[in-house]
Order: structure tokens, then C-alpha cells, then sequence
């Protein structure tokens, strides 16, 4: 490194410090975590249910779905998400959505490659899901968009940002029973009519940061059906996964 460049990266380093986007203190790099909360990070992987991908504990074969699923049916086809849902993504997540990291897309969305490759490469289009939790927190983007497009870039697939439109905003989520969200979302979303054209006989895949009950892309994908699609799977960077949900 010449003295030129050296001198230009400290004083880069000291305008834009670079930090960890979930503790805060500073890393060696722009956009990475710092090595304690990477190493805290459990990555998913199967074996899993094969529908909603809630993780197994031991592999029981192909094709295999858990008692949530055998039980009711999502209509979502296959959902899948990178990492479990814990206070280190939390803290990343609110970092990304309320404090205009948005430069942390490209490197959150790469996590969501290898666990959603195979639905990834069979899409024929992809979609977030629109702006939800609206009262919560204004915000000037939407945080499934900034995952889905470098996901559609990196995989040649068209990115349709307005195929769901939201008919009305729903209330927080956060402190609601499993049933009563989903009351809450049930005739929340609707497609954008422009789209339905684009929509007979083609595989959706729905981009969203966090995967909780699945009620919100469970009502996405039911719509998206009734309207045409032939399939709907869903690819989260996060999903809550309960130690009691199987
Ligand atoms: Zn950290
Ligand atoms: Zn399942």
C-alpha cells in the first residue's frame, strides 16, 4: 500500500468509520459484520419441512412437511430464509430499515442465495412484498425491495416491484395471536390489475426481511393464486423458528 492510499484510507476511515451494522463497533470493513456477530449468526440449511422449510432436527427424507403444515396447509408452495431469527438480526434489521443503511442490501441478500438457489432459479418472476408495519415507522423505501433486486439481477429474473399492492394498511402485528394476524391480513393485499396479465402459469417468488407466523405472504400468495399464478414460493433473509413449533 503506497503512503498516498494509506493516508486516504485513514482519512476515509475517519469521515465514514466503518461499523458493525448489529453492535456497532468498528470492523476492518465497509458493510460486514464484525467477527463475534457473524460467528453468533446460525445460518439455515436442511434438512427442513419441505413446504414451509421450518428446520429439522434430523433428516427425514425427501419431501417431508412438519405437523404445522400436515395440519393446514400454507398456500404458499415452498418458503425458505437464511438465517434464524435472533437479536443480532434484529438489530441489523433495524439498522437497514430505520437508519438508512441501505447500503446493507447487496451483502444481506447475498446470504439469501444459497439457501433459495433452487427457488431462485426456477422463478419466472420476482416480487417483495409491499411496505407493511407502515405505522410503526415512516420510511422512505422499502426494505424488500432493496433484497429482491440484486437477487433478480444476480439470477437474470424480472423484478416485478408492484405485482402486490397493500388494499389497506394493517395494524402492527408484533402483539397479535397467530389467528388474529391472520384476521389481520386477510383481504389486505390485492395484485395490481396492470399485472394480472403477466401473472397466468408463472412461478412467484416473494422477497420479505422476516418470516414470523407466515401470514402476511400465506395471504399474498392465496391472492396471487386466485388471480392466476400457478405457483408462489417465498425467500426471507430471516424466519423466526420457535423450539415448540413442531
Ligand atoms: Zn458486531
Ligand atoms: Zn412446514
Amino acid at each position: 500500500m503506497s503512503a498516498v492510499s494509506r493516508v486516504l484510507g485513514v482519512a476515509l476511515d475517519f469521515v465514514l468509520p466503518p461499523r458493525c451494522p448489529a453492535c456497532g463497533v468498528q470492523t476492518g470493513s465497509t458493510g460486514g459484520l464484525c467477527t463475534e456477530c457473524w460467528r453468533g449468526l446460525r445460518f439455515l440449511a436442511p434438512p427442513h419441512c419441505a413446504q414451509c422449510g421450518y428446520p429439522f432436527e434430523m433428516d427425514f427424507g425427501p419431501g417431508v412437511r412438519c405437523g404445522a403444515c400436515l395440519a393446514q396447509a400454507p398456500h404458499y408452495d415452498r418458503a425458505r430464509s437464511a438465517v434464524a431469527y435472533d437479536d443480532t438480526i434484529a438489530r441489523i434489521l433495524i439498522s437497514f430499515k430505520h437508519g438508512d443503511r441501505t447500503d446493507l442490501g447487496p451483502g444481506l441478500s447475498a446470504w439469501m442465495r444459497r439457501a433459495g438457489a433452487d427457488l431462485l432459479m426456477e422463478a419466472d418472476i420476482i416480487a417483495p412484498v409491499p411496505l407493511h408495519r407502515r405505522r410503526l415507522f415512516a420510511r422512505r423505501y422499502n426494505q424488500s425491495m432493496l433484497l429482491a433486486r440484486p437477487l433478480a439481477q444476480a439470477f437474470g429474473k424480472p423484478l416485478v416491484g408492484d405485482l402486490v399492492l397493500r388494499a389497506r394498511i394493517t395494524q402492527s402485528q408484533g402483539h397479535l395471536s397467530p389467528a388474529a394476524r391472520r384476521r389481520n391480513v386477510e383481504g389486505a393485499f390485492r395484485t395490481n390489475p396492470d399485472r394480472k396479465g403477466a401473472l397466468a402459469g408463472r412461478r412467484v417468488l416473494l422477497i420479505d426481511d422476516v418470516l414470523t407466523t407466515g401470514a402476511t405472504v400465506n395471504a399474498i400468495a392465496r391472492r396471487l393464486k386466485r388471480d392466476g399464478a400457478e405457483a408462489v414460493d417465498v425467500l426471507t433473509l430471516a424466519r423466526v423458528v420457535r423450539e415448540t413449533a413442531v
